[in-house]
């Protein structure tokens, strides 16, 4: 393959597969996903990779490459570099991350730094060196300061201090963000980064009481109280912090949208409902949902952590994508997968 890194701001890699010089020619359409684009997902197994290839297969994409962890240690960069070389995806979805709640993030820092920072470097890097057309990157809500005024707009990155819980995390994320930012400036790929709100709506997800999030672990609480036939259940704080949940299905939805059609390659975009609910108000829809009969108790001793969250959602809503699942709903249809699916719903 031809390679023109020299000029700043020409990709290198504007030759098609017969050696058929794009260059300028290389239309919009060109950076699309077709039908039978190869397209690699990954971190496939997981919440939201798992989701992304689903709707890849459900809208009749048929050239999806995916591997395992096992399989391919994405940290790993001879290994990353020569599944590159070997495959040449024309689409990249970077679903594949280090994830876990406070918990998780507070006992081993340094591995969320490593494992993040090693698995960007390496098919970020490599999906430049060999000619990848488009790359979605996922980051998190999380790389924004703790003390933001809401709602969160993309502009508000590093303007103030992160949340000292996942800084370590946050900060591999936007060296993620700042990569695609500096090779689409240099090399002009075309490398975007999706910064989703917390997300929800599977049995893949984690339901850990440990390491999981904030919804999975109540209807996980929320279960076991009906079971055992508990008069009472607690929740930490006092519900009243205000947080928003995006469905994966949706996330993975607008996965697929930006592939085909975000174009800023000089900032980064949201990913939410745009509407947020008090900690409350989700215990009492997952309540009835599962339908526990005891009572809440609030144990107003423990933290509330920040008491809103909520991102700005314009950007990528003026560009035509929407949620469609709201919470309720998506919590319903959750809860009913994880009866249907889960061993630790049985
Ligand atoms: P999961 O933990 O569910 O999935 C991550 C996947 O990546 C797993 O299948 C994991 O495999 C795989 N993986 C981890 N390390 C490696 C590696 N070294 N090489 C290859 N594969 C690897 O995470 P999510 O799906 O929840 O998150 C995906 C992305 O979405 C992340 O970037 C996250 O920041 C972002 N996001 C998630 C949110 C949420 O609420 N879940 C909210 C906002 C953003 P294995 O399990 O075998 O290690």
């Amino acid at each position: 393959m031809k390679k023109d890194i020299g000029n700043m701001g020409t990709h290198g890699c504007d030759f098609d597969s017969n050696g058929v010089f794009l260059g300028k020619l290389a239309t919009g359409d060109f950076y699309k996903m077709k039908k039978d684009s190869k397209i690699f997902v990954s971190g496939h197994n997981g919440l939201v990779g798992s989701e992304i290839l689903k709707t890849l297969k459900n809208q009749g994409y048929t050239n999806i490459i995916t591997r395992s962890h096992k399989k391919l240690d994405l940290t790993n960069q001879i290994k990353t570099k020569k599944f590159f070389k070997k495959n040449k995806p024309e689409f990249v979805f970077v679903a594949a991350a280090k994830v876990g709640g406070i918990i998780g993030n507070s006992k081993a820092p340094a591995e969320f730094v490593y494992n993040n920072l090693q698995i960007q470097l390496n098919v970020i890097h490599y999906a430049y060196e060999y000619c990848v057309k488009k790359l979605v990157f996922l980051g998190s809500s999380c790389i924004y300061p703790k003390m933001c005024p809401q709602p969160i707009k993309e502009d508000y990155l590093m303007t103030g201090l992160l949340e000292s819980s996942n800084d370590g995390y946050a900060v591999a994320k936007i060296a993620g963000i700042t990569m695609c930012n500096k090779y689409n400036f240099q090399y002009d790929t075309k490398f975007i980064s999706l910064m989703p709100t917390n997300l929800y709506g599977s049995s893949v997800d984690n339901y850990d009481l440990e390491n999981s999030h904030v919804l999975p672990a109540m209807i996980r609480k929320f279960h076991e109280a009906k079971k055992k036939g508990k008069p009472q259940m607690e929740l930490w704080g006092t519900g009243n912090p205000m947080r928003e949940f995006l469905h994966v299905k949706d996330m993975a939805e607008s996965a697929v949208f930006c592939m085909n059609n975000y174009e800023d390659y000089e900032q980064h975009v949201n990913i939410g409902t745009g509407v947020d609910v008090t900690i409350k108000e989700v215990a009492e829809i997952v309540k009835k949902v599962v339908g526990y009969e005891g009572e809440i108790v609030w144990d107003t001793d423990k933290p509330d952590g920040t008491p809103r969250k909520l991102l700005d959602v314009s950007k990528i809503n003026d560009l035509g994508w929407k949620h469609t699942i709201e919470i309720e709903d998506g919590i319903k249809s959750t809860y009913k997968e994880l009866l249907e699916n889960h061993p630790l719903f049985k």
